[in-house]
C-alpha cells in the first residue's frame, strides 16, 4: 500500500495543492469562442456553454450564463461583429445558465418559456427552509443570516437574498440564486420563431420533465444547429440524475429533440457534435436504467451496483469516470422513488 508510506507532511501538501487548484479554477474560468456552423458560434465559460447566431441586424444569443461571462462576451461580440445582441433566448431558469443577461438589456429582448415566470417569483412567505438548508439556521429563527451561511448560500448570498435584508428566508432559499436572472419580456407555450436579419431561431418546449418544467431547446434552422442544456449533454453523461418526475418524462423530452432533424447538436455541457449524440445520450440513460433496474430486481444495493456497473461504450465520454458512480446512485433513487 503505497499511500500508507507517505508521510503526513506530504499528504498535507498534496491536499493544499488540490484546494488551491480548485479555488484557482473558480477564480479564472476558461473562456472559449468557436464557430461551429455558418454564422453560429459556441461560447464557453469552463464547463458551461451557450450559442449565438450572427446576422446583419444583430445577434440572437441563448443563455447568458453569468454576469462576468456576459460582460466578457459582450466585448468579444462588439470587437468581432460590431452588431448588438437583439435577443436573449433562455434554455431554462436555473441560475448557472440564466444569470447575467442584464448586460444586454439596452439592446435585447428576453425570451423564455412561460413557466419561467413562476420560478422567478418568490414563493409564499411561510415557505419553510428546505431540508438540507435548515441545518445552517444555527439560531433557529427560521432564516439563514449572512454569518450563518456556508457553502453555496455563502458563495451566492446576494443572488439568493431577494429582498436584500441580509437574511435568507425559506422562500428565498426555495426560489434559488436567481437575483441576476433578467425576467423574460416575451414568453411562449409550445413553439416560438424569432426572426432577425433574414434568419430564424426556433424555441421548442420540451415538456414537464425530471430536470425542470420550463426547458426550451433553441434551433437555428438555416445552420442546422440545435442547442440543449442540462437534460441532454453532448458526448458527456448527465451531471445529475434526480428530479421530481419519472424517468419516462426525460425520455419523452429527448425524443422531442430527436424529432427536430437538425445536424449539429451543441451542448450547454459537454461539447458539440453530430446530432446522433442526442440519441446516444438517450441510449446511455436507457442502458443505465436497464442495468440498475436489473440490480434492483436482484435485491442489490446502490453501493453494490456502483461497484459492478461500468459502461465501456461510454468510457471515452467527457467526465464518464467522474460521474459514473453518482449516475448509478441517481438512477437507483429515481427508479425506487414513488412519484
Ligand atoms: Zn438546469
Amino acid at each position: 500500500m503505497e499511500s500508507q508510506r507517505l508521510n503526513p507532511l506530504l499528504i498535507g501538501l498534496v491536499t493544499l495543492i488540490g484546494i488551491s487548484c480548485s479555488s484557482w479554477a473558480q477564480d479564472a474560468p476558461v473562456r472559449s469562442f468557436e464557430q461551429i456552423a455558418d454564422d453560429v458560434y459556441w461560447a464557453g465559460n469552463s464547463t458551461h456553454h451557450t450559442v449565438l447566431l450572427v446576422t446583419d441586424e444583430g445577434i440572437i444569443l441563448s443563455d447568458p450564463l453569468n454576469r462576468e461571462f456576459s460582460t466578457w462576451l459582450k466585448r468579444e461580440l462588439d470587437e468581432r461583429f460590431g452588431v448588438p445582441v437583439r435577443y436573449v433566448l433562455y434554455s431554462h431558469h436555473h441560475w448557472d445558465h440564466a444569470s447575467g443577461g442584464a448586460v444586454f438589456e439596452d439592446t435585447a429582448q428576453f425570451v423564455g418559456h412561460e413557466n419561467m415566470l413562476a420560478h422567478l417569483a418568490l414563493p409564499s412567505a411561510d415557505t419553510p427552509l428546505p431540508a438540507g438548508a435548515d441545518g445552517q439556521d444555527r439560531n433557529g429563527n427560521g432564516q439563514i443570516e449572512r454569518a450563518e451561511a456556508s457553502g453555496a448560500f455563502q458563495e451566492n448570498f446576494e443572488l439568493y437574498d431577494f429582498d436584500g435584508d441580509g437574511a435568507l428566508s425559506g422562500a428565498e432559499v426555495t426560489r434559488g440564486a436567481l437575483n441576476d436572472v433578467r425576467t423574460p419580456d416575451i414568453t411562449y407555450a409550445d413553439r416560438l420563431t424569432v426572426k432577425l436579419g433574414g434568419k430564424r431561431a426556433e424555441m421548442i418546449y420540451t415538456g414537464v420533465h425530471s430536470h425542470t418544467d420550463d426547458m426550451s431547446i433553441v434551433v437555428f434552422p438555416e445552420a442546422s444547429v440545435g442547442f440543449m442544456v442540462d437534460f441532454i449533454s453532448i458526448v458527456r453523461p448527465p451531471r445529475y440524475i434526480r428530479g421530481d418526475q419519472p424517468i419516462e418524462t426525460w425520455f419523452a423530452a429527448i425524443r422531442v429533440v430527436e424529432a427536430q432533424g437538425f445536424e449539429i447538436a451543441a451542448g450547454g455541457h459537454g461539447t458539440y457534435a453530430s446530432s446522433s449524440y442526442v440519441t446516444l445520450f438517450r441510449e446511455y440513460l436507457e442502458e443505465l436504467r436497464d442495468q440498475v433496474a436489473a440490480g434492483i430486481a436482484a435485491g442489490r444495493t446502490a453501493e453494490e451496483l456502483q461497484e459492478s456497473i461500468y459502461m465501456e461504450a461510454y468510457e471515452d465520454w467527457i467526465s464518464y469516470a467522474e460521474f459514473r458512480a453518482s449516475n448509478i446512485a441517481g438512477m437507483y433513487n429515481m427508479l425506487t422513488k414513488e412519484f
